[in-house]
């Protein structure tokens, strides 16, 4: 069998998106379980929106999400160049082919003659479609138009008025079009350049493209593009529509507040894993069959298939996507956290770097417990706040109150004993200590709890207790202790 090639073409035209991501995602798994070829195109004939900036872009994102390509832009290959604006000439001799077999004509129609035709079809009550006027020009008629100025198109030229085309799609099936919703569309531009279903089509046949997995929004362009392949003899490949990504209302998902990340480096930015949005994305309309919710890469690359894709919209739902990452965040190596907690760290103003070469173990103790509380690393900061800061109290008169109150003081000085006289000042040991306290004192388990929370991080909640006192360490535990005993005899 022939050697399976696929390809993710994005347009730079903007900052790679969930979407986009989830396609490449899927292309690189389907490539990676049939050792095939995954290939980077740059689909860059909109000249005035594509940027070498949001190229780079999409080169960097897929770097960090882990997936690597093959062949394309930014690595090379035997089928370059990989960017259309350098492909130019290629898209001319197959429209050139295509104007000498009669497949394809020039059209000269002005934008107002074309937005009249449309006018008056609708009028009329009908599909607007090109009338065919520019269909069979004499060569007199041609020239006199060249002479006006005008720049023409090129159009296909649609010889069957009511032929199915039927598009053999892995996930939904065969789909039927018909020739009749269709009519002469544009291949080449009067800007030279050639449309999307052309130069896509000429592409993937020439970069020998066995499988087209995408977005479900270009199944319709689909039964143009079939129209191409086999008018330029082409072989045409296997088609894969990948369902819509909806937002939880059930809206096509993209950017309409500041609140909704749809660019990939957004989630980068405030702190996700690749690990995590790696298999978070993979869900965006597939599952193992087992149910479980997160997969090692091997796990889903063994498990994927092509015809378990769901045909259905999927939805991106932030909630899951937090749960996947908390998970991560919680169960990887600890000194990779750290690693990619600092910058947030630094940023909050709370450290430097003499700090962290400083204080590397004292560090990793507060990010171990910090990582407990979050979704998303950009949380730390606020999460271990209370270690970097100054005690400050959140409401100071309850908390007078609250010191003052029976048994108190008797908790603080036990506590403050036990812990003087632990053999080890480790989270196991203090937790022990807590089991005392409740057992030999007169008082009640929220009285050994709270007033102490309270004193050492001036807050009702917060990371559990044993891990508080473990990174404040003895000394600042006593000094806190003592100083909410004092605070007894405020007025
Ligand atoms: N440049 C197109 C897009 O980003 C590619 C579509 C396709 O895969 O054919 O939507």
């Amino acid at each position: 069998m022939s050697e399976m090639r696929l390809r993710f073409p994005p347009s730079p035209t903007g900052k790679i998106h969930i979407g986009n991501m989830r396609t490449a995602l899927f292309n690189w798994l389907w490539a990676r379980k049939n050792n095939g070829k995954l290939i980077l195109r740059i689909e860059d004939t909109d000249q005035k929106r594509s940027t070498k900036e949001f190229e780079d872009i999409i080169i960097k994102e897929l770097d960090w999400l882990g997936i690597d390509i093959d062949e394309g832009a930014g690595v090379g290959g035997e089928y370059g160049p990989y960017r259309q604006s350098e492909r130019l000439v290629l898209y001319q001799k197959y429209a050139e082919k295509l104007l000498k077999k009669a497949k394809a004509y020039r059209c000269y129609c002005s934008e107002e003659e074309l937005g009249q035709m449309r006018k008056d079809a609708l009028a009329r009550g009908d599909m607007p479609k090109y009338n065919g006027h520019c269909r069979n020009l004499s060569r007199e008629e041609e020239l006199k138009y060249i002479e006006e100025g005008r720049k023409p198109v090129i159009r296909y030229r649609l010889t069957e008025e009511d032929k199915d085309i039927v598009v053999n799609d892995v996930i939904r099936g065969d789909v039927t079009f018909n020739t009749s919703v269709l009519d002469d569309f544009i291949i080449f531009k009067s800007d030279g350049m050639p449309t999307y279903n052309f130069a896509v089509v000429i592409d993937d046949a020439l970069m020998k493209i066995t499988e087209v997995i995408r977005g479900e929004d270009h199944l319709s362009n689909t039964p143009k593009q079939i129209l191409i392949y086999e008018a330029l003899d082409f072989p045409v490949p296997k088609f894969a529509h990948l369902p819509l990504i909806l937002d939880r209302d059930r809206a096509k998902l993209k950017k309409r507040s500041e609140d909704d990340d749809v660019y990939i480096g957004e989630y980068r930015e405030k702190g996700y894993l690749p690990e995590a949005l790696f298999n978070f994305l993979v869900f965006l309309g597939w599952s193992p069959p087992d149910d479980k919710e997160i997969l090692t890469r091997d796990e889903i690359i063994k498990n994927f298939e092509l015809n378990n894709i769901n045909k259905s919209a999927a939805v991106f739902d932030i909630d899951k996507l937090n749960w996947v990452n908390g998970k991560y965040i919680r169960e990887a190596d600890l000194d990779y956290i750290v690693e990619l907690s600092i910058p947030y760290l630094k940023e909050a103003g709370y450290i430097d770097e003499v700090f962290v070469e400083k204080n590397y173990e004292w560090l990793k103790k507060v990010i171990e417990v910090a990582r407990t509380g979050v979704d998303y690393l950009g949380q730390i900061p606020k999460e271990a706040e209370l270690f970097f800061k100054k005690l400050e109290f959140e409401d100071k008169e309850k908390a007078v109150k609250e010191f003052q109150e029976e048994g108190v003081e008797l908790v603080f000085t036990n506590l403050k004993e036990k812990l003087i006289d632990l053999d080890e000042f480790k989270p196991e040991k203090i937790s022990t200590v807590f089991s005392e306290l409740i057992k030999e004192l007169p008082v009640g388990g929220r009285t050994v709890y709270h007033p102490t929370r309270l004193a050492l991080t001036g807050m009702d909640s917060g990371p559990e207790m044993k891990n508080v006192i473990y990174i404040l360490g003895i000394e600042e535990t006593i000094n806190r202790l003592d100083k909410a005993l004092m605070m007894r005899y405020k007025k």
